[in-house]
């Protein structure tokens, strides 16, 4: 069975072997951040719809786990916002019901948190890792560019709200931009928010590949570590920079290679790529980060979006 839904699995430093689940098309999502990996945001929207039908992914996890080892984790993520698809409580009480062993983590912005009815859909998972980056309007408007109907203030509330109904583990992502959230009021804000919230750990993360938007700059590695250290938070840590990154188990040389022999014939999107190789573009994204940062593959920036293809040597 070809898999629509489904992808990976892929290891996991923190969620083991975890086999994704995409409940929205590509790119419906609440926001349209300026460094998502995904691409621009074509559906910007609050409508929680059944974006992806409850029947077919029912039905593609049933073949999985039938015919594949048990995964760690299923994980909710993929190329749009999850919680907007209206049955999402409906898939997780699925899995929980049917697969009791396997854990559930959910990667969601958080900003439908403030509604009690995508609240209660997440109250089987294991793990929420929801992202906050910004706690002040101009932030949230610069880095998030939400949907008009959001409100910073809401989207921190419903994290409140969500921490204290929800008996599972949060994890807290925060991205950090030089220009965008990385000034001394918004550092300030966002602390206190992380201090309401509560989250039991929080990542700081930075850019590791073109956004959407041309010349966005990461925050340096030393400058997250200052932070870090600024921020009185137990369960706090750094995401290391894709160089460090190569030398973890689940990298795998046969995908860089396959990404590289493909591109090395002609330049290729992400989603060209993903369906050339019938891999996620969530799991080729990895790859072409690593091979961006050791200047072995550049992009294009064309009609169609962002290509890829093999760097020159001069
Ligand atoms: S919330 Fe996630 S998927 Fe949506 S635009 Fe931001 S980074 Fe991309």
């Amino acid at each position: 069975m070809t898999y629509q839904y489904l992808f990976g699995p892929v290891p996991s430093r923190r969620l083991g072997i975890s086999l994704g689940v995409d409940l929205v098309p590509h790119k419906i999502c609440t926001l349209n951040c300026v460094y998502c990996e995904c691409g621009v945001t074509t559906e910007l929207t609050l409508e929680r719809r059944e974006y992806v039908p409850y029947g077919k992914v029912i039905k593609e996890l049933d073949d999985y786990l039938t015919n594949h080892p048990m995964p760690d984790y299923i994980t909710f993520s993929g190329s749009g916002e999850p919680t907007l698809n209206l049955r999402i409580g409906d898939v997780i009480l699925y899995i929980k019901g049917k697969y009791p062993k396997i854990k559930i983590a959910v990667l969601t912005n958080g900003t439908l948190l403030v509604n009690p009815e995508v609240c209660k859909s997440l109250m089987q998972a294991d793990v929420v890792l929801p992202s906050l980056d910004a706690a002040t309007r101009e932030a949230f408007l610069r880095l998030n560019r939400p949907q008009h109907d959001l409100d910073h203030k809401e989207h921190i509330e419903g994290l409140i709200c969500f921490r204290k109904e929800f008996e599972g583990k949060i994890w807290l992502e925060v991205f950090l931009l030089e220009g965008y959230n990385d000034n001394s009021e918004d550092l300030i804000a966002l602390k206190s928010a992380i201090e309401r919230i509560k989250p039991d750990s929080i990542q700081l993360n930075t850019l590791d590949r073109p956004g959407v938007l041309p010349g966005l700059t990461a925050v340096s590695f030393n400058r997250l570590n200052q932070i870090k250290d600024l921020w009185p938070f137990p369960n706090i840590e750094v995401i290391a920079p894709v160089s460090e990154r190569q030398t973890k188990k689940s990298f795998r040389k046969d995908i860089e290679n396959a990404v590289l022999e493909t591109i090395s014939r002609r330049p290729c999107t992400l989603t060209d790529l993903s369906h050339i190789l019938g891999i996620h573009e969530n799991e080729i994204n990895k790859y072409l980060s690593t091979l961006e940062a050791n200047g072995k593959i550049e992009t294009l920036n064309m009609g169609r979006g962002i290509f890829y293809k093999l760097k020159r040597c001069k």
